[in-house]
């Protein structure tokens, strides 16, 4: 089913079902197959190398359901935080297919995924000290350094991870920073794995894959110094960039292995067990976010679309237009597509700023108000993270399936109730400040805060 059909057919049902339109003026949706044959496709790329494990970057999605869906075709959870963690978790991931890979991991953090099994890759050679002191010796978990092989910058400066001043990894070419690598795998048996991330959107392949040639050459390089096979495993990142101009998919995987095998042929012979991680190119092109235009007016001229989808649900398309540019398309109230002649407009967003415009001037059939508009391929990074800005409430997230002719959504995420939103900000705690400087934490009350007060 072509996608601009798939799209109709799930606004279709999605307004006849009231998930879209009056009450809720914004969801997303994702293409459940489509999030399958990604997977589908990444593992195919990969079929010639005996042992990958294929980790989900959860902060591209970080949604259960989607994690469910992601660990039953197969693939394993790269976590960053210990909320990602619980979540992979709680989709059922198991902790040996697990990867952490925070640049600022606590003790604690540390702790738990040393106790639980779960992967992890040191940022620096501080938090390798810090596992020495609290590894048990039984640990399961597989332990990396990241290193950052500084080949340089993509286009889109804050996604490129492997600049000279990055602020991840151990920047191998600083002075003697190759030497001190060397010896903290000397001095330390179990660290075992190698991990490099060397940019996403905007970096192109063979910048990736000169970056991971060099992880390639720094593993060998560890072996020779320690005198036997110590480095057993690369984690080459995620990074994929993603095609946001139309609908085709590409670079694809395949193109990524072949930049790879390009760069360095023994990369992906089979001596090194392999870890990716990969995020927006497994989940972009397979969702999508609809929005109510509320009203449509001109000013100084220009058309301006009002819509429900602004800088809440499309955080860096707002404020870095040119870097994250979407696809747009306008439709009836029933989601229709519209096709009348395109017009020059602005689609901007609900938000209380004047930045919050998510295209313009783009050139679109005349939208009216209770139309819809399709922001599409965003389902990594977009409604997935929403931005708490003018407390506005999470969309609601839908699965979408096609079978037999027939379009069936299911939940994936609730909209948001206001009541949760006065809960998550401080509702509890409505009195708080009426009462605290006379019961906690003032000058004349010392200590009253810790033994009870009201900031339980
Ligand atoms: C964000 C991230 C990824 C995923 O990047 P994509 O561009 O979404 O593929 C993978 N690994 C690390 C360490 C990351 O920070």
């Amino acid at each position: 089913m072509p996608h601009q059909e798939k799209v109709q057919a799930a606004l279709r049902k999605a307004t006849l079902e009231g998930l879209v339109g009056e009450g809720h003026p914004v969801a997303g949706f994702i293409d459940v197959q489509g999030v399958r044959d990604s997977v589908t496709a990444l593992h195919d790329a990969f079929a010639h190398v005996p042992d990958v494990l294929h980790a989900f970057a959860v902060k591209a999605c970080p949604l259960v359901p989607v994690l469910r869906l992601l660990t039953d075709a197969g693939m394993g959870c790269e976590v960053a935080s210990p909320g990602e963690t619980r979540l992979a978790l709680a989709a059922g991931c198991a902790p040996e297919r697990i990867v952490l890979d925070s640049p600022a991991k606590t003790r604690a953090e540390i702790q738990e995924a040393l106790t639980l099994g779960i992967a992890l890759n040191a940022d620096n050679l501080a938090e390798l000290d810090r596992i020495d002191t609290l590894r048990p010796r039984d640990s399961r978990s597989v332990i990396g350094l990241r290193v950052n092989p500084q080949v340089g910058a993509g286009t889109i400066a804050a996604m490129s991870t492997a600049t000279p001043h990055s602020k991840f990894g151990v920047a191998l070419d600083d002075p003697g920073a190759r030497k001190r690598v060397l010896e903290a795998f000397l001095r330390r048996p179990w660290l075992t794995r190698l991990h490099a991330h060397v940019g996403s959107q905007g970096c192109p392949l063979p910048l990736i894959a000169r970056g991971l040639a060099a992880l390639h050459r720094l593993a060998e390089d560890i072996d020779e110094h320690v005198g036997r096979r110590q480095v057993t495993s690369l984690d080459l990142g995620g990074g994929l960039p993603v095609n946001f101009s139309d609908e085709t998919t590409g670079p694809t995987f395949e193109d990524y292995v072949h930049a790879l095998t390009d760069a360095e042929p023994a990369l992906l012979d089979g001596r090194y067990q392999l870890v990716t991680e990969f995020g927006r190119a497994l989940l972009a092109k397979n969702g999508f976010t609809a929005a109510v235009v509320e009203y449509a007016k001109t000013s100084g001229g220009r058309r301006i679309a009002l819509t429900h989808a602004g800088a809440q649900v499309a955080t860096r398309t707002v404020f870095m237009p040119d870097a994250w540019p979407v696809r747009i398309t306008g439709h009836a109230p029933d989601g229709t597509l519209r096709t009348t002649p395109a017009v020059s407009q602005d689609i901007a967003g609900p938000l209380c700023f004047a930045g919050d415009v998510v295209a313009h001037e783009r050139l679109l059939p005349e939208l009216s108000e209770g139309d819809l508009v399709v922001m599409h391929d965003t389902g990594a990074y977009y409604f997935s993270a929403p931005w708490a800005y003018n407390s506005l409430p999470r969309p609601g997230v839908y699965g979408v399936s096609h079978q037999a002719g027939e379009t069936v959504l299911v939940p994936v995420r609730t909209p948001q109730p206001v009541d949760e939103l006065v809960e998550e900000s401080g509702g509890r705690h409505v009195e708080a400040l009426l009462t605290s400087s006379s019961t906690v934490g003032g000058p004349t009350s010392k200590g009253a805060g810790r033994s009870g007060g009201h900031c339980a």
